[in-house]
């Protein structure tokens, strides 16, 4: 399959790359440089929400980089403003500031916190709370607000001013800010994923994050979410807080917004706008062409009704994958998720890895992801079909005869 394993390129060696280049794509469907066709249930990490080469998407782009691509940020950019119009008309946010990446609206949105401690808070030192198992990106910032350790080592002096108490743990959180605050204000904000993505696909529970809102409003403390996976409608709702019933003060997209362009954005609502000319920027941020991507994603997902179809596939996949956990009960635990973002938790005590599954479903030609060390992840483009959800569970289904054998 497509050039040798070990091929060396002029790259630097940050990933352990597949042997295998993609040089065509269509919807959920992928052809490799040998005319390979896989099922994609990846959608270039939960990126492409339209698929690939979707016509919409063609179209629009097509006719922005007909007629402008960048600007930069020191004028009025329309496109700009009308994404940021549709997102604040669709979210709890008021407000929406635009960077590239994940990370970097991480990154904002830990500038904003920062900001918020000393003016808000009068705290000469804010700290950030995080919870252990996160995921909040690769700068360092980000990093050091990501809860696991390995994502950590070698790369000391972490930046300063974060906290870990346990996700879904209302003890641990309420310890960490008992003691925090005892002797007045310390803690900024918390920064959490109201599902935790690639920390094994562990969603939030209601009951946790309806005490944390209460705590984060008794201390006056921002409530931070990373919807940078499950946000723009990969849960099934809009937003992953819809999930939970509950509102953050602030809250990061990047991932399915652009439908496979770089774009990112912290959202806030109003007690939360508190950067001014000159705090904050992104060279490439919002720029005319992401923002017409993003602009055509969202219109696709309303005129295609793609949050119903989320909610049905979702359903579909959940009950195909605990059928299979039925007939390999010694391989598989459990499935959980919300939408189109489904984890697939193997046995502890199996000496099954993810990373084993996703090399066999390659050679039944489909792509799937990997959280962690025994969580495999589904996470296909919205506009998936019920047949197409069909075709990956047979393919999963030979993938785990395979790798049991
Ligand atoms: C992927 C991801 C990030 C990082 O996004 P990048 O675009 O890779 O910087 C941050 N938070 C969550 C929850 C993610 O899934």
């Amino acid at each position: 399959m497509g050039s040798s394993p070990t091929a060396p390129t002029a790259l630097m060696e940050t990933y352990n790359r597949l042997p295998i280049a993609f040089t065509r794509g269509k919807g959920c469907w992928l052809w490799d440089s040998n005319g390979n066709c896989f099922l994609d249930a990846v959608a270039g990490i939960a990126t492409c929400s339209l698929g690939h080469s979707d016509r919409a998407l063609r179209r629009e782009l097509s006719k922005q980089l007909n007629r402008l691509q960048h600007v930069s940020n020191l004028f009025r950019i329309p496109e700009q403003e009308e994404l940021a119009k549709w997102l604040v008309k669709n979210s709890c946010a008021q407000k929406v500031f635009f960077c590239n990446s994940g990370a970097e609206a991480n990154e904002a949105s830990i500038k904003l916190s920062r900001k918020y401690g000393h003016l808000i808070r009068n705290i000469e030192n804010p700290i950030i709370l995080s919870a252990k198992s996160s995921f909040h990106g690769r700068t360092l910032a980000a990093l050091s607000a990501t809860g696991q350790t390995k994502y950590h080592e070698g790369f000391g002096p972490l930046v300063k001013g974060f906290e870990f108490f346990s996700f879904n743990d209302i003890q641990s959180i309420e310890r960490l800010l008992y003691r925090l605050e005892a002797e007045g204000p310390k803690v900024a904000s918390v920064l959490i994923e109201p599902i935790q993505g690639e920390g094994g696909v562990n969603p939030g529970t209601k009951i946790f994050f309806k005490r944390l809102r209460e705590l984060c409003d008794e201390y006056k403390v921002l409530l931070i979410f990373d919807e940078v996976q499950i946000g723009m409608a990969r849960s099934g709702h809009w937003w992953g807080y819809q999930e939970l019933g509950v509102e953050p003060d602030a809250f990061t997209i990047a991932k399915g917004l652009g439908g496979g362009h770089a774009i990112g954005a912290l959202l806030v609502k109003e007690k939360a706008d508190l950067f001014s000319p000159g705090d904050h920027a992104s060279t490439f941020g919002g720029n005319p062409f992401a923002c017409k991507a993003g602009l055509t994603v969202a219109k696709e997902i309303e005129k295609r009704k793609l949050l119903s179809n989320v909610q049905a596939r979702g359903k579909q996949i959940t009950s195909g994958l605990v059928q299979l956990i039925n007939e390999f009960p010694h391989e598989l635990k459990e499935v959980r998720g919300w939408g189109l973002l489904q984890g697939l938790v193997i046995q502890e005590d199996s000496t099954l890895i993810a990373e084993q599954l996703v090399k066999a479903a390659i050679k039944e030609r489909l792509l799937i992801g990997s959280a962690g060390r025994k969580v495999v992840r589904i996470i296909p483009p919205l506009t998936i079909t019920s047949n197409e959800v069909k075709k990956i569970l047979i393919r999963l289904k030979s993938s785990l005869i395979a790798t049991s054998k």
